[in-house]
């Protein structure tokens, strides 16, 4: 099928796109396109303007400090998967994007485009909530940071506002004696998960679990977000340091989740599954911890 007709708009500053958002309703942001020309040739979208940001100068940055990775607005998951510095301070963005589509897909679409899609079953959107990361919105009006926790706001809803442009995300470093994991099913790979989990254990130095967390996908309208310290640290009690069940702890995930069922999985097979990929994802993160 070919997309309905919509007014195309190539801007060549950040600016003159934020412009364009301002003047123009029912806007729509190109960047990959890895989503949005499907859902116009399906005609589950149908925007009036096309704003494509491909040409504007200065967005496709990723810079590194030693407070984390900020990915502009242009940078292909390819970008990101790759770089050594971004491995190196935050580890859990390449685990996760290597589960995100195929390598052609990740060659166009962005890291940005995918957090502002706000797909539940997408993996990034859960390493942002995971990590409590930020996204930075710009508009004719000025700047706002929102955080990952107030950004998802349901399946392919975030907060952004029909003139805001998401000009970067920021997802925090990994913590000395942190340990992270990511770790989903799908039907085949590359494909959207079944349930997948991001998981983020902090060990204090007598090797215990000091925190433990997990950001699921594909259990809910969003990413889900659970604290697994208590049962965690129950895993540990009266076993060696470096040592630990995390029997509790995918039985309190199992308690917690409530997905819908739908065409390729049920909901109690979801969450059994989202039980499993806990576990393994624990053990891994934990091994991280206290290597
Ligand atoms: P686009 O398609 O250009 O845009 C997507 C949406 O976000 C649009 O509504 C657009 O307006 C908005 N948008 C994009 N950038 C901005 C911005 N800077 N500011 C404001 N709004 C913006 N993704 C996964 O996470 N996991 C998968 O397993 C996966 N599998 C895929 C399999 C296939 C076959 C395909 C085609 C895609 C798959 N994707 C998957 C999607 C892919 O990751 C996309 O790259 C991503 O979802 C969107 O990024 P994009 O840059 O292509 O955004």
């Amino acid at each position: 099928m070919k997309p309905p007709p919509f007014a195309y708009h190539a801007p060549r500053t950040l600016d003159e796109a934020l412009r364009f958002l301002a003047e123009h309703e029912n806007a729509k942001v190109l960047a990959g396109g890895q989503s949005l020309i499907p859902l116009l040739n399906m005609r589950l979208a149908a925007p009036a303007h096309l704003v494509d940001i491909n040409r504007v100068a200065g967005l496709d940055e990723v810079e590194v400090t030693s407070r984390g990775v900020r990915v502009g607005a242009l940078a292909r998951h390819t970008r990101v998967e790759r770089d050594q510095d971004v491995a190196a301070a935050q580890p859990l963005l390449r685990r996760a994007l290597r589960h995100v589509a195929h390598p052609v897909i990740r060659n166009r679409g962005t890291v940005v485009g995918s957090l502002a899609h706000a797909d539940p079953a997408a993996e990034l959107p859960a390493v942002l909530a995971l990590l409590g990361g930020t996204v930075e919105a710009a508009s004719a009006r000025g700047t706002r940071t929102i955080r990952a926790a107030d950004f998802f706001a349901g399946p392919l809803e975030s907060a952004l506002r029909e003139d805001e442009l998401a000009v970067g995300a920021f997802f925090p470093a990994a913590a000395p004696r942190t340990g992270t994991a990511f770790a989903e099913t799908a039907r085949r790979h590359g494909d959207y998960a079944l349930a997948g989990v991001a998981v983020e254990v902090a060990a204090d130095d007598d090797l215990f679990v000091r925190s433990a967390r997990a950001a699921f996908l594909s259990v809910g309208a969003t990413p889900v977000v659970l604290d697994l310290t208590g049962p965690a640290r129950d895993g540990q009690s009266g076993r060696p340091p470096g040592s630990c069940d995390w029997t509790d702890a995918a039985a309190h995930v199992r308690e917690r989740l409530d997905p819908e069922p739908d065409i390729h999985a049920s909901a109690a097979y979801r969450r059994h599954l989202a039980g499993v990929l806990t576990l393994r994802a624990l053990d891994e993160a934990t091994a991280e911890a206290l290597a």
